[in-house]
């Protein structure tokens, strides 16, 4: 029914979406050509690699793990620390700007290729299609009784569809607890007292089990429900699209009026456009939309609809991108403008803030040095000639090995660490010790005295990092 709004506006076309209307199963049908091929050969790198990844072992420690009791960030060859959350938040903008950056240039592809809730999506689908068949069939078994066949076709694509979810849970917690020990632990085992139990913490089974069964309904029932409903990025990426941004559409001009046709008919002459309307390239979408209505923000510009058309058109010997990747100003002026100013911003803040993350890391030290004054204890003590300050100094090795520290001390006045000997520090290990700093009673001519503590590695005198703090004394004024 027209509403209100459509009267004040009858110019504009308005598309109203029910959030509630339950808009029914959606049955893809199957298509092959150059974007589904890209579609999967994105998907299976990026799936071997988030499979792969926790099995590599990297210094005898897996190459990602976040490793949250002992909080370190094992990344590859680097390892993060607490104090390096900036970086990792650094890192995080990078990538947010990075998805901004392509989403003004090629609208959505990330969700298209690249997003895990599509990749896993199109796993779920071809296990769906290997057990059920292609869309016709899929529709038929649904409407049939319950029989054996249904059966078994159900409870096997429903297995599989479990176990892969399982593979993906499992692994998913595979970066946050060692692999095997989670594969082995999640095996029950028999107590003492012939109870059933698991060596694992319940946390990483329960975490297991959770993103079992996220997987098996986000990819298995959800799907296109997710990109739609509950996916914040389709939220808001239509504010990153210009008129330049690459996005699938379909070209009104060419396509309009569409209608069946006879063969060898004259379709120009009696005022028919390229399209046929066929409805393969709504049968083949996964977010179950028409992209002849024009641009909507379901689309993930996945391109099926443009391999599903360019069959079609090859079918009926016309040229092939009546639905094709190209940019509103393209079908209006002809001409995709490439350098644009907010496209040239976030590539030079992208290069800005690579290049300082770079420099960052390369100059990062892997010793830290803390030193604090403990507040419960009195801020000198005199102890015969001398006076005295007591510190808890902490020493992080966050270096990959062990390592001998010896400490510098620099003042004004000739300062002393009491009971001073070198340190054996372990990788990784966070040192803490009271720290004594003495100062002959006679020299102390002011009740302030900045002091600088260094540590350097004695067999890798780059490995240093230094810390300031404050002597204090009674000052002697004589
Ligand atoms: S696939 Fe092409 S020809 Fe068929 S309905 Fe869609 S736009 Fe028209
Ligand atoms: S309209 Fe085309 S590009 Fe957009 S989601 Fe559907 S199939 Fe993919």
């Amino acid at each position: 029914m027209p509403s209100d709004a459509e009267d004040e506006h009858p110019a504009e076309k308005i598309r109203y979406v029910n959030l509630y209307e339950d808009t029914g199963k959606v049955y893809v049908r199957k298509i092959s050509g150059f974007y589904q091929n890209i579609r999967r050969y994105t998907g299976l790198p990026l799936i071997a690699g988030y499979i792969l990844l926790p099995w590599i072992s990297i210094d005898s420690r897996p190459a990602i793990l976040f490793d949250l009791p002992e909080r370190k960030f094992h990344i590859l060859f680097t390892t993060f620390w607490p104090q390096d959350f900036m970086l990792l938040a650094w890192l995080l903008i990078i990538a947010a700007f990075a998805l901004f950056t392509v989403t003004v240039l090629l609208g959505r592809v990330y969700c298209g290729f690249t997003c895990p809730q599509t990749v896993w999506t199109l796993m779920f689908i071809s296990i769906e299609r290997l057990c059920e068949g292609d869309r016709n069939k899929r529709i038929k078994l649904d409407q049939q009784d319950w029989n054996i066949n249904k059966i078994m076709r159900k409870s096997t694509k429903h297995s599989l569809w479990l176990l892969l979810a399982f593979i993906t849970g499992a692994t998913f917690v595979g970066y946050f607890f060692p692999i095997r020990e989670l594969l082995l632990g999640l095996i029950p085992s028999r107590d003492e007292f012939g109870m059933i139990s698991w060596t694992l913490p319940p946390a990483a089974i329960f975490w297991t089990i959770f993103f079992t069964g996220m997987t098996y309904l986000n990819a298995g029932w959800m799907r296109e429900q997710v990109c739609k409903y509950m996916c914040p990025y389709a939220r808001f990426q239509a504010v990153m699209y210009d008129k330049d941004t690459l996005a699938v559409h379909y070209d009104n001009a060419r396509g309009e009026k569409r209608g069946p046709r006879k063969p060898n008919q004259d379709y120009k002459e009696s005022g028919l456009g390229d399209c046929i309307d066929c409805s393969w390239c709504v049968q083949v979408c996964p977010v179950d939309i028409d992209i002849r209505d024009g641009l909507q923000y379901e689309c993930i510009n996945c391109g099926l609809c443009v391999d599903a058309c360019n069959a079609v058109m090859d079918k009926m010997s016309y040229p092939r991108g009546l639905i094709r990747y190209t940019s509103e100003d393209q079908l209006q002026q002809g001409k995709t403008h490439w350098f644009r100013p907010r496209l040239v911003g976030y590539c030079a803040a992208i290069l800005i803030m690579v290049t300082a993350f770079s420099l960052a890391i390369v100059s990062r030290s892997a010793v830290d040095v803390n030193i604090i004054r403990d507040r419960g204890v009195k801020l000198y003590r005199i102890a015969g000639n001398e006076i005295q300050n007591i510190y808890t100094l902490k020493i992080n090795n966050m270096d990959n090995q062990s390592h001998r520290y010896r400490l510098e001390l620099e003042g004004e006045q000739p300062f002393k660490i009491k009971g001073y000997r070198p340190l054996e520090i372990e990788a990784g290990e966070v040192f803490s010790m009271p720290l004594r700093i003495a100062l002959p009673r006679e020299l102390a001519k002011r009740d302030k005295y900045p002091i600088s503590i260094t540590v350097i590695a004695e067999d890798n005198d780059q490995l240093t990092a230094q810390e300031e703090t404050i002597f204090i004394a009674p000052a002697n004024k004589e």
